[in-house]
């Protein structure tokens, strides 16, 4: 049977695992990538290194058979390690039924296990430097920077929050489309926590929180023993990226915020000083597909706050959705693609909004006695 010929933009995690699962399906699948291929340049310094991957993510890779794979490189998180500023750390499980875990990943061990996967499905291609910049809904027609042209019969916005489809099908559209892009006025900043004498400096069986009413710090463990520390401050005003200027200016914030941290931290001002600091948005748009022919999924279509660890395994099970939508509809795309934006846009809404609402448990009521007892926690 002759299928659609597919063009996947972006061979992030989505992207990746949407190729793989397409190609099982007897798809024709080119993916585009903007950037170099990451199995041999590395990944990109200060781009969160590890993310927390939750039994939602572990069950689109389950399906294709990758989720022991990926997950005989996790380090299993049963609960948040709290550092008040004083006083003793304390450990929140976050499940009291069982013992229930989220697990801590490496994003480019992650990503290049879907490529691989990706690469080695028959039908799939991918196509690095190779950064979208035009698009016609009407004929599936892509254009790239450069200069150079491909079409599809099918294109599918697998690009990010900064999604370059997302902006092409709002130029297309018009008011037909709505895009809204709320950034929070916290950044962030990766500092690593070493490990000392070849061990884990922290408890690497926990998430690790360091709150501090108006911002925080947390750290996850990796299998080579270190902890990627996040910092999520404001932007500006006292004690932001903006008013620490200086190494002694860090260093006298940390001495009285995090004191713990000063001496589990000895890259501390190089880190800071070299370490980007990354922008957090939430990006609602509608439509997610038009035309039956060109639609947007994981963070092109919604991306979250990461307060809630979700991001990618929402995005994950955007691509379940979707592939369920096509066994429903004999793989109508015309059909699977509005069944796909109905199935998910309403659970995406929602983990935006509770995404959001974490920040605030996470930076300040974690450290409330009263929060302690009164709560069985499932999440970050
Ligand atoms: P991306 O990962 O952004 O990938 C998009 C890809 O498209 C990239 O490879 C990019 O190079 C490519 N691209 C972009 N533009 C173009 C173009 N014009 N042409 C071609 N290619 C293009 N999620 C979790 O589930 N758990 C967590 O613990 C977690 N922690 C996070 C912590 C932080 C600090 C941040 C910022 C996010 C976190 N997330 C987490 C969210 C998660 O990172 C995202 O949801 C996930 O990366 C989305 O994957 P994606 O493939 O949709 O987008």
């Amino acid at each position: 049977m002759s299928r659609e010929h597919v063009a996947v933009i972006g061979a992030g995690l989505t992207g990746s695992l949407l190729a793989a699962y397409l190609g099982r399906r007897g798809y024709r699948v080119d993916v585009y990538e903007r950037r170099s291929d990451p199995r041999v340049t590395g990944a990109e310094r200060g781009r969160s290194i590890n993310l927390a991957l939750s039994e939602r993510g572990i069950d689109a890779l389950r399906r294709i058979g990758l989720a022991d794979q990926v997950l005989a490189g996790a380090l299993p998180m049963h609960g948040r390690m709290v550092h008040p500023l004083d006083g003793e750390a304390n450990f929140q499980p976050y499940s009291l039924a069982g013992d229930r875990a989220i697990n801590s990943i490496g994003r480019g061990a992650l990503n290049d296990a879907l490529l691989d996967a990706a690469e080695q499905t028959a039908g799939v291609t991918v196509h690095f430097d190779h950064p979208l910049t035009g698009l016609d809904p009407e004929t599936g027609t892509l254009g790239f920077a450069d200069g150079t042209q491909a079409k599809a019969d099918i294109v599918l916005g697998a690009d990010g929050s900064g999604s370059a489809v997302r902006g092409l099908l709002l130029a297309y559209a018009g008011e037909r489309f709505d895009e809204t892009v709320s950034f929070l006025d916290y950044g962030y900043k990766e500092l690593t926590i070493p490990a000392r004498d070849g061990e884990f400096a922290l408890d690497p069986g926990a998430l690790h929180i360091w709150p501090r009413g108006t911002s925080m710090m947390i750290a996850l463990p990796n299998p080579d023993r270190s902890f990627t520390g996040t910092l999520f401050w404001p932007m500006g005003g006292t004690g932001s990226f903006a008013s620490l200027g200086s190494p002694a200016a860090v260093e006298r914030h940390f001495r009285r915020h995090y004191p713990d941290l000063l001496e589990l931290i000895p890259g501390l001002a190089d880190d800071y000083r070299h370490n980007p600091v990354g922008l957090l948005g939430t990006v609602h748009c509608g439509p997610w597909q038009m035309l039956g022919r060109v639609a947007l999924i994981g963070d092109a279509a919604h991306a979250i706050v990461p307060f809630y660890g979700q991001g990618a395994n929402a995005a994950f099970e955007d691509v379940v959705e979707l592939d369920r939508c096509l066994d429903a509809t004999g793989d109508d795309w015309a059909a699977a693609l509005p069944a796909y934006e109905k199935g998910r846009r309403e659970n995406s809404e929602a983990i935006a909004a509770m995404a959001l609402a974490n920040f605030v448990e996470m930076r300040d009521k974690v450290a409330d006695p009263l929060f302690k007892l009164g709560k069985s926690i499932e999440h970050t």
